[in-house]
C-alpha cells in the first residue's frame, strides 16, 4: 500500500509510522529523519538543511524532492512505502503525484494524525530535540498551518484522507491507525 503519513510536529507520527512500516513490511521514509542524518553527517546538503531545521522552516524542496526520488527508485518501494513528513507543501505533493503517475501509481491513503496545541507543545518541550525550543516550535507550528494544511486538503479533494485521534497511548492510536488501513486495504 502507499501512504502518506501527516500530522504537526509532536503528535507522534514517528513513532506511530515505524510501527505500521513494520507491521505492513512497507519501506518507512522519513524526510526530516534522512535530513538530521545528513546534518550529523555534516554533508554539504546536511549543513544547509541544518540552517532551516534549526530555525523551524522547512527545508527547500529541492533538497527534499532529491531524498524522495532516489528512495523511491529502489526496488523495495515496488509493493508500496509509508512516507512519513513528506509531503509537506502542496508543490511536494503534485511532484509526487507526478513521479508515481510515470509508474501508474498514486497514493492510496494519507493518515492524518490529528492532536490538541496544548498537548502538542507539552510533548515537544518534554522530547528536547535541538528543533524544540519554544521559538522553534512556534515557527514549526506556524509552517504547519501555513503550508502543510493546504496539502490535507489537497488530498480531502480525492477522499484519501484518514484523520485519526492522535491523543491517548500509543498502542491505542495505533489500533485507530490500522482500523483505517485495513478499511482501504479490503
Ligand atoms: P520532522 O522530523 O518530520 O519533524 O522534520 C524535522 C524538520 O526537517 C522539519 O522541521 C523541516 O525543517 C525538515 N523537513 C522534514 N521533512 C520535510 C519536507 N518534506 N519538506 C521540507 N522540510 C522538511
Amino acid at each position: 500500500m502507499r501512504i502518506v503519513f501527516m500530522g504537526p510536529p509532536g503528535a507522534g507520527k514517528g513513532t506511530q509510522a515505524t510501527r505500521l512500516g513494520r507491521d505492513l513490511a512497507i519501506p518507512h521514509l522519513s524526510t526530516g529523519e534522512v535530513l538530521r542524518d545528513a546534518c550529523q553527517a555534516g554533508t554539504k546538503s546536511g549543513r544547509e538543511a541544518a540552517a532551516y531545521i534549526d530555525a523551524g522552516k522547512l527545508v527547500p524542496d529541492e533538497t527534499v524532492l532529491d531524498i524522495v526520488v532516489n528512495r523511491l527508485d529502489q526496488d523495495d518501494c515496488e509493493t508500496g512505502f509509508l512516507f512519513d513528513g513528506f509531503p509537506r507543501t502542496v508543490s511536494q505533493a503534485e511532484v509526487l503525484d507526478r513521479l508515481l503517475g510515470e509508474k501508474n501509481l498514486a497514493v492510496e491513503l494519507v493518515l492524518e494524525l490529528s492532536i490538541g496545541t496544548d498537548e502538542l507543545i507539552s510533548r515537544l518541550l518534554q522530547r528536547g530535540r535541538s528543533d524544540d525550543t519554544e521559538e522553534v516550535i512556534r515557527e514549526r507550528l506556524q509552517q504547519y498551518d501555513a503550508l502543510t494544511k493546504p496539502v490535507i486538503s489537497y488530498y480531502h479533494q480525492r477522499d484519501l484522507v484518514e484523520t485519526i485521534c492522535g491523543e491517548g497511548n500509543p498502542d491505542e492510536i495505533f489500533a485507530r491507525i490500522k482500523v483505517a488501513v485495513d478499511k482501504v486495504g479490503k
